[in-house]
């Protein structure tokens, strides 16, 4: 199979695992699904189908492993992944053509999520030696606090295609520098990547058991198999905030320990003192990254009408500038999105801003054809009542809103149920920190579009989510605290 860059990835896809990954070793289920690619909709490869009975074997495996993994020095689970961290690097142009392959972004921005991906191998690394705890006096005198950190236990990782790598290295690392075993059930559009990953950890001297991996067409009932199994002990979930309510509801029957990584709606406000250019050069980084398709992406601008045209302006002309094509096609700067339904939804929620007065400045109409192709665009004077200001785009659609006073962008930004990300620009340091903190989300970049980094705490509020990924908190999500009392 020859791509339009002129790239032979046969060899790559062969050498990519399509049975299940369980307890280090490929296996094949009884029955396949098919991976395709969505920029043309081809066939790339069958993939093992996992049910709720390989699920219950992929934790027979990781139980038995757990206590071992647990006993391993911190040194050596460090050591372990920072040869993942290597591993991952040296093959990082094949990575990032496969998740091209299934994902459909350009190979630029697969290529920036390997960079993003790989990096909490090399966090985790250096984290697995600085869990800590506490001794200290009990205040009568006459005890000692001893307090120290234990791995949970066997870990239920579900995650989405967006970022088919980070998504899960995001949870793999701290899961593992801390001592859990981990299940993986990556979306159904995109589980090659992690199989492969899977493969290449092996390969890197991860021991068999502490992962496996489980693509399926059928996530509720390998979910509800684990969940409902008492020797799970933690479920971390990265995807819509609909599947993510219904999953904490199931794992209360277990009281298991959760983490929610959902749905967002940034904002990207722009106040009257910004400096335009940076502002727009943040936009199309916190607009396009990813296609759009990124729970951290700005999903509404709101700029203040005294900058409003000179930022607009600006932003068409730079949203004008995208090449929609194929991923592998270097010329391509902006790919497909990842099916006809998400296709579907971008196309009415613009539909629906322009019935209620909205104004196409460039873009708004999906050129059909083969694959699931969606240009960049710009809405101008959107109505506070279109649902586009509400809802998640998930595509590479950017609508503008304006307002008078600081006051006005603060409200603006807050409302929303969700509570990810958001981005603010001011040359006013005041104004910075009084937004930031005024802002109701768990991350705010101040005169940046991109906030992600693998040393940083991400995560949401809200409806968001909660818990933390990457910095020094996010292995905490995977530790449990121990009080042991002395007499002395
Ligand atoms: P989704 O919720 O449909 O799917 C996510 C995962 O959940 C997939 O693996 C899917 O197979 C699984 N799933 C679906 N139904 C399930 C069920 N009943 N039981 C168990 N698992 C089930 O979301 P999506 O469309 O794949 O991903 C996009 C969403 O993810 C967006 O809302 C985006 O904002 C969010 N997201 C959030 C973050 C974050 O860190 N906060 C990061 C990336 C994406």
């Amino acid at each position: 199979w020859v791509n339009d860059g002129g790239m032979d990835t046969s060899a790559l896809l062969e050498s990519v695992p399509t049975g299940l990954w369980i307890g280090g070793q490929e296996r094949a289920a009884a029955s396949t699904f098919n991976v395709l690619d969505p920029s043309d909709d081809q066939v790339l490869v069958a993939v093992s189908d996992a049910t709720a009975e390989d699920a219950t074997a992929a934790l027979d495996a990781a139980c038995a492993v757990q206590a071992e993994w647990a006993a391993t020095p911190p040194r050596k689970r460090g050591e372990i992944l920072r040869s993942v961290f290597e591993t991952i690097t040296d093959r990082a142009d094949d990575i990032a053509t496969l998740m091209t392959l299934e994902m459909g972004k350009v190979v630029a921005e697969s290529k920036g999520e390997v960079t993003y991906g790989a990096e909490f191998f090399r966090w985790f690394a250096e984290e697995a030696v600085r869990i800590d705890g506490r001794y200290t006096p009990s205040p009568a005198g006459n005890g000692r606090i001893l307090v120290t950190k234990q791995p949970v236990g066997p870990c239920y990782a579900i995650t989405p295609w967006n970022f088919p790598l980070a998504m899960g290295t995001r949870k793999m690392g701290p899961a593992f520098a801390a001592g859990c075993t981990m299940i993986v059930k990556p979306a159904q559009e995109t589980p090659l990547t992690m199989l492969l990953l899977a493969k290449l950890m092996d390969e890197a001297g991860l021991p068999k058991g502490v992962l496996s991996v489980l693509p399926t067409s059928n996530p509720g009932a390998v979910s509800e198999a684990l969940i409902d199994d008492g020797r799970l002990r933690k479920l971390t979930f990265t995807g819509s905030t609909g599947v993510g309510k219904a999953l904490v509801k199931q794992s209360a029957d277990k009281l298991l320990r959760t983490s929610m990584e959902l749905g967002g709606n940034a904002p990207f406000v722009v106040f009257d003192d910004a400096d335009v250019d940076a502002a727009v050069d943040g936009a199309i980084l916190a607009k396009m990254r990813n296609g759009g398709e990124a729970c951290t992406a700005a999903n509404r601008f709101h700029v203040a009408n005294a900058v409003r045209e000179e930022f607009t302006e600006k932003l068409v002309k730079r949203m004008s500038e995208f090449t929609l094509g194929k991923g592998l096609d270097e010329s391509a700067t902006l790919g497909p999105l990842i099916n006809a339904k998400q296709v579907a939804t971008v196309t009415e929620l613009v539909s629906d801003a322009v019935s209620r007065g909205a104004t196409v400045a460039v873009g708004g109409v999906a050129p059909g054809g083969p694959g699931h192709f969606y240009p960049a665009t710009v809405l101008t004077d959107v109505p506070a009542d279109a649902r586009i200001l509400k809802e998640e785009v998930f595509g590479p659609v950017a609508p503008i809103a304006g307002f008078d006073t600081e006051e006005e962008g603060i409200a603006a930004a807050n409302d929303t149920e969700y509570g990810l990300a958001a981005y603010v620009y001011t040359q006013s340091l005041d104004r910075a920190l009084r937004v930031a903190e005024g802002v109701q989300s768990g991350m705010v970049g101040v005169n940046r579009g991109v906030i992600s980094d693998a040393a940083a705490p991400f995560g949401g509020i809200k409806e968001s989510g909660f818990g933390r990924e990457g910095g020094t908190e996010g292995i905490e999500e995977y530790l449990d605290t121990k009080y042991i009392a002395f007499t002395r």
